[in-house]
């Protein structure tokens, strides 16, 4: 039987919230590796909210996604042929492959997976680039302390809920935000944050204030939007914010706009309460993977580190996944499962 790659291609770019129909499944032949490459079989997909960023043509630290190009991402792959003197056949791969079920590398974009660590599709999530931008953000921006309160919104999701565990870890008490009841309890009784607030609570302001009764001194930003508003006056002095990401805002066109502006006011507190506010790129910090892999993986021996993955299954269902991760109906680190057969 023939076999083909299958791939979903950018086929518009999206104006606000992406639709189906900007998103296009093909089918190509199979890809064939010339010397010191590798053929690729995709078992699992991350779906991230970076993406998003990749779709528009708006400037960006990234090349925008060509229309008709393969969507961006990476994945946890198969060697199914091997031209190259570093892989095997049969070797299990982190690689940044795409939306696609096959494709050849020339294996600078790939890392070994240990499956004796974990199930391997936490090479996408806590043993990959989000618990590591978690890692790198916390440690190098957050700086917590013993007794120190740091809050996390997203927190049950891939990057937040690593952050408030090594948040815990570091003695600090850690506080999350997150949307509805199942999301709060997850992170609260199985994740182990010391309280969480539901943002879409119509009292979420004052719960937030309740459960962080000394302010906040570390505030990991996942979110902005209205969550930034409910932390920012309960920024204690010389707090610091690792600013990691603004889901609310990826499909928002009014951020272009600036029809909501929040920045005198945030300006103002940063100046009056000698805040420091980072932004950061996960791999400005790269050289840091390593020591996050052997620390996580030990966390992940001793039971101290948990993770939830949302497991979608059929290239196919990833539109509708990503359209539903900028919303947040995901629950867990966004995965997509291509090859059943695994
Ligand atoms: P998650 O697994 O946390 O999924 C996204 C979550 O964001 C949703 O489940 C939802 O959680 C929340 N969300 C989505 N839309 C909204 C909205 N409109 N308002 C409020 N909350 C919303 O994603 P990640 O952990 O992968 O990413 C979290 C953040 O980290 C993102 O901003 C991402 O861009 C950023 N990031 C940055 C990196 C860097 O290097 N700087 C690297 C990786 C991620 P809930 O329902 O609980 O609100």
């Amino acid at each position: 039987m023939t076999e083909f790659n299958r791939k979903i291609v950018l086929a518009s770019r999206p104006a606000g919230r992406p639709r189906l129909t900007d998103f296009r499944l093909e089918q190509a032949e199979m890809p064939e590796p010339t010397d010191d490459q590798v053929l690729l079989e995709t078992i699992y997909l991350s779906l991230d909210p970076y993406m998003r960023g990749r779709m528009s043509e708006a400037k960006s630290y990234a090349e925008p996604i060509a229309i008709g190009g393969v969507m961006v991402g990476a994945t946890v792959a198969k060697i199914k042929q091997s031209r190259h003197p570093d892989w095997k056949e049969g070797d299990i791969v982190v690689a940044y492959s795409g939306w696609q079920s096959h494709a050849v590398s020339d294996g600078s974009d790939l890392r070994a997976v240990d499956p004796a660590v974990a199930p391997i599709s936490t090479g996408l999530g806590v043993l990959g680039m989000t618990g590591f931008t978690a890692y790198a953000g916390l440690h190098n921006i957050g700086c917590p302390k013993a007794g120190e309160t740091v809050v996390v919104a997203a927190a049950s999701g891939a990057v937040g809920s690593v952050v408030g565990q090594i948040a815990k870890i570091a003695g600090a008490r850690a506080v999350g935000i997150a949307g509805g009841a199942e999301k709060c309890a997850f992170v609260k009784a199985a994740l182990g944050f010391d309280a969480v607030v539901d943002h879409r609570a119509p009292d979420f302001v004052e719960r937030l204030a309740e459960a962080c009764p000394d302010g906040i001194d570390v505030y990991f930003e996942n979110v902005g939007g209205h969550v930034w508003d409910a932390v920012l006056p309960l920024l204690n002095d010389f707090a610091r914010v690792p600013l990691c990401g603004m889901i609310s805002h990826y499909n928002d066109d009014a951020l272009a706009k600036r029809s909501v502006d929040r920045l005198p006011v945030t300006m103002r507190d940063i100046q009056q309460k000698s805040i420091t506010v980072r932004g950061f790129m996960n791999v400005e910090f790269i050289e840091q993977q390593q020591n996050f892999l052997k620390a996580a993986a030990g966390w992940i021996a001793d039971g101290t580190l948990k993770w939830r993955e949302d497991i979608v299954d059929g290239l196919q269902n990833a539109p509708a996944a990503f359209i539903g991760l900028l919303e947040g109906r995901n629950f867990g680190k966004l995965v997509v499962r291509i090859s059943p057969k695994q």
